[in-house]
């Protein structure tokens, strides 16, 4: 016989849960970090993804093809968000043109024909690439951009609740400010207009090296364009907040 007088412990788990409407079930997710990461894992266990040399093939709930994700990151948003494969999301926004047969099937077959072809496929990637190096086509492309309803609407976890403790301080920090010019477009985490303050909100994914070297870019860029008073860093990892700019 076991007898286990211990302290009692009360645990909270707090869960999220998602309507998946194309799988009809109920998602229930914890908050916890390492748990959302586990997404990945049991959806391996399930056969919709299967992780082999060149990334994951990863199921399209819609058209039950796989499609091939590069990295474990890619698939647990892909999973996370309930995207879809590029063919099936490409074909829900068409939705409303009438395009003919023939048509339908000339594009399918030089689009197959395309992606088939190792060569072509390198062609398009680098001639994308470049086109963003030639100056009138990236101001094109940002000038398109600034007018999109759906960039700078996503938040990290925690950033709109930050924001608003500094806020009540007798901040007016706008979340999600854009600043562009000819080529260069961003959002800011936090700014305040009046007082010429820049806020960023550091999430644990800017500690990664590769991270850092483009946040340092960016934040070089957003000084030139504001020339702001002060530039506030707050790192979620480390808890701390810093002025990066050394002048002050
Ligand atoms: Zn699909």
């Amino acid at each position: 016989m076991f007898h286990f007088f211990g302290n009692i412990y009360k645990v909270t788990i707090t869960y999220q849960v998602r309507v998946n409407s194309e799988r009809n079930i109920l998602i229930f997710s914890d908050l916890c970090m390492d748990n959302r990461k586990n997404i990945v894992k049991s959806e391996i266990l399930n056969d919709n993804v299967i992780k082999n040399d060149s990334g994951y093939s990863v199921k399209c709930f819609i058209c039950n093809n796989y499609r091939i994700l590069k990295t474990r990151e890619n698939v647990r948003r892909a999973l996370k968000y309930n995207r879809n494969c590029n063919s099936c999301t490409r074909s829900i926004i068409q939705t409303g043109k009438n395009l003919g047969e023939r048509c339908k099937l000339s594009m399918s077959l030089s689009q197959k024909r395309r992606y088939a072809n190792v060569e072509e496929r390198k062609k398009t990637s680098y001639s994308v690439k470049k086109a963003m190096h030639v100056p009138e086509i990236r101001k094109k492309h940002i000038q398109a951009l600034t007018k999109s309803r759906w960039l700078g609407m996503s938040v990290d976890l925690g950033q709109i609740d930050f924001i608003n403790k500094w806020n009540r301080l007798g901040f007016h920090f706008e979340p999600n400010y854009q600043i562009h010019t000819e080529n260069f477009l961003c959002y800011l985490d936090g700014y305040d207009k009046e007082k010429n303050v820049v806020l960023e909100y550091d999430s644990l994914y800017h500690s990664k090296n590769n991270q850092k070297q483009k946040d340092l870019v960016r934040q070089q860029k957003i000084v030139e364009i504001l020339k702001p008073k002060r530039f506030w860093r707050y790192n979620l990892k480390s808890k701390s907040i810093k002025n990066v700019l050394h002048f002050q």
